[in-house]
């Protein structure tokens, strides 16, 4: 007899949709997830990667949740603008962007650069992406969740936002 879990991908029996979150199952005998919406995704053994086959996006799990891995400074920047604006409408304001420092190369060159005027020292000056104070992450082999999570924000209360407010950003 078979062992069972051997029938499945490394994700187990089911995952859920990286896309739609909707519960979808593993085809037996195989390193593939089948979504009725988004079609297949493949587990990789080695890398432990989830890969959508038809967009090529890769993803790593931490926690229960999945994590895009992004190979373009743009997705990134796409996912923090995105996650400012929930915290903003949860009635916080973010006070410092950290990144994994798996992207430390991939986005040298896409942020903000503050001229350290006062100090004068060459690579001093601190980065910064939508004005908010950047910093990398602790080397994954200290902290194993930045080899998987993109980034992480840091915040405190801010004003609270008014509905009609928040609608003419809509
Ligand atoms: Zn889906």
């Amino acid at each position: 007899m078979m062992n069972s879990a051997l029938q499945y991908p490394i994700f187990g029996s089911e995952i859920q949709c990286p896309h739609c979150h909707q519960t979808i199952p593993a085809l037996t005998l195989t390193d593939t997830y089948l979504c009725p919406r988004h079609g297949a995704f493949e587990a990789n053994p080695q890398t432990g990667e989830l890969i959508h086959l038809q967009s090529g996006r890769h993803w790593r799990r931490w926690d229960s949740q999945w994590y895009r891995q992004h190979t373009h400074p743009d997705g990134i920047r796409f996912e923090i603008h995105e996650a400012l604006d929930k915290l903003y409408t949860q009635g916080y304001r973010a006070t410092r962007v950290i990144i994994a420092r798996r992207y430390k190369d991939l986005m040298s060159g896409y942020l903000e650069r503050s001229t350290p005027w006062r100090n004068g020292g060459g690579d001093n000056g601190a980065s910064r992406l939508y004005g908010l104070p950047v910093e990398f992450s602790p080397e994954a082999v200290d902290d194993p969740c930045w080899e998987v999570i993109n980034f992480d924000l840091e915040k405190e209360p801010g004003v609270p936002v008014r509905y009609p407010y928040f609608r003419l950003f809509e």
